[in-house]
């Protein structure tokens, strides 16, 4: 018999903290599946979408760890076939509020090659740095 989970005080209040920034329910995720075979970025991920919900799920921080929260796109395509009607965007995007209010950066201007940062549109680095660091 499959031992019971047992979540420590640090692992609800990560998984309730996930929950009051998306306001998803996503303790009602089922692991059905249907959401990494229907994200077009999966390949891209570290983790699978539904491996991040199971991670969100045990309140497991490693979750900000994988490229995965970075990489969704918000294109809704996994909302609109979960069974459970979950927004697996809302998640990613609270995952990355936590991460940012950490102040951990994602990328940095050094890193950037000069040639190709002078190649690309600056309303896109705007964008990235305001999405990517905190
Ligand atoms: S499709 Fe919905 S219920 Fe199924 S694994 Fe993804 S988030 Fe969970
Ligand atoms: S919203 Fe994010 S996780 Fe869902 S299918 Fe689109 S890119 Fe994938």
């Amino acid at each position: 018999m499959a031992g019971k989970i047992v979540l420590s005080h640090h692992n609800i209040d990560f998984q309730k903290q996930i929950e009051k920034i998306s306001g998803e329910k996503i303790t009602s995720c089922d692991q059905c599946g249907v959401c990494s075979g229907s994200c077009p970025f999966t390949d891209e991920m570290e983790i699978t979408p539904s491996t991040m919900m199971k991670m969100s799920q045990l309140g497991l921080p490693e979750v900000m760890e994988a490229n995965s929260i970075w990489i969704c796109a918000s294109c809704f395509n996994c909302m609109a076939r979960c069974p459970r009607g979950l927004d697996l965007s809302k998640v990613a995007e609270a995952l990355r509020q936590i991460s940012l209010r950490q102040a951990v950066d994602s990328i940095t201007i050094e890193n950037i090659d000069k040639e190709e940062a002078a190649r690309l549109p600056s309303i896109a680095l705007v964008g990235a740095f305001r999405k990517l660091t905190g």
